[in-house]
């Protein structure tokens, strides 16, 4: 029994912690375990290698992934899936783990319609899997993003300013949503909100009225040129508007705790289905929900993470 696994599509930090945790428990679990350089570009080129567990050693805590990533828009075409599930069969690998985003999930799909048993982990820092609340290195880009901004702020503040900052996501709103919490900003705008420049600078002249210093608006990527929008502001306001695009330093650096586990898990799930015989499935997570509880059995009733052990036993 061999288990190979991939990264493909844009890297996201926690990706490596992922791989180590399908190799590991691979391992552990008596397959055979192979690493695929470079995601399907590399696995229809033959970049297969057997992994032993040292070959995932001190990449727990690395961003970016150690397998390489690239995108192949050829990989769509039938005549060269099956130029991947020859390779992939020539050494007897049955099981194929695919780390990465939406187009790395269809894939997974087309390459398990062809008879290879495929599991999908979410692993990009754009949280636009439907399936999934959180994929893999969202929460680490968050970080940086609330970094970046919290550094912003400080001149915001000093300079009467008001700060627009381009965050990243493609065509999804959270990372501009929680880094708007996280940081205070005054106004986030992102496809669910819609791009309307009368209200926005509705919106900045109420916070001039109500005599607010500064101001932070973060805006997602692909809604507006925030050049511009800042230029707008100023011209429209008292403010002193700059624009700042945050961009690829959001993709890059350690992984964070949350993701670090997160990674962990969906790994360690991932080969779970696939030792069932189970494939053509999705990793998933769903956990942080706000809710209520009376408070008498707030102390009774059990909803802690519990099963930690479990996994770990499996990753070393
Ligand atoms: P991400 O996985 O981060 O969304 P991409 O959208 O670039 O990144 O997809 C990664 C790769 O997945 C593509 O370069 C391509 O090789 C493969 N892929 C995307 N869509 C399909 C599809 N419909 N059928 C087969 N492979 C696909």
């Amino acid at each position: 029994m061999k288990i190979a696994v991939l990264t493909s599509g844009g890297d996201a930090p926690g990706m490596n912690a992922c791989v180590r945790a399908v190799v590991r428990s691979a391992i552990n679990s008596g397959f055979e375990a192979y690493g695929v350089f470079d995601g399907y570009k590399g696995l229809v080129e033959g970049k297969i290698k057997k992994f032993d567990r040292n070959d995932v050693g001190q990449i727990l805590n690395r961003g970016g992934t150690i397998l390489g990533s690239s995108r192949l828009e050829s990989f769509k075409e039938e005549s060269v899936r099956k130029i991947a599930v020859d390779n992939l069969s020539a050494l007897g690998i049955e099981n194929l783990v695919c780390i990465g985003g939406d187009g790395t999930y269809r894939g997974a799909m087309a390459l398990n319609d062809m008879g290879i048993n495929c599991i999908a982990i979410p692993g990009t820092i754009d949280n636009d899997i439907p399936s999934t609340e959180f994929t893999i290195g969202f929460f680490t880009a968050l970080d940086t993003a609330i970094d970046a901004i919290d550094k912003l702020r400080d001149t915001s503040f000093s300079h009467q300013r008001c700060t627009v900052v381009e965050v990243m996501g493609r065509n999804c709103g959270d990372l501009s949503i929680f880094s708007g919490i996280a940081t205070g900003a005054e106004i986030v705008i992102t496809k669910d909100t819609g791009y309307h420049e009368e209200d926005i600078l509705k919106q900045v002249a109420k916070a001039e009225k109500v005599g607010k210093r500064h101001l932070i608006l973060v805006v997602a990527e692909n809604i507006t040129d925030v050049s511009k929008l800042a230029k707008k502001i100023q011209a429209n306001s008292s403010y002193e508007a700059r624009a700042s695009v945050l961009g690829y330093i959001q993709r890059g650096g350690t992984p964070s705790a949350f993701d670090r586990i997160l990674a962990s898990k969906m790994g360690v799930h991932a080969v779970d289905l696939l030792k069932k015989g189970m494939s053509g499935y999705a990793i998933y997570t769903k956990s942080l929900d706000v809710g209520h509880i009376e408070l008498e059995k707030a102390l009774i009733v059990e909803v802690r993470p519990s099963d930690l052990y479990q996994y770990l036993c499996k990753l070393n």
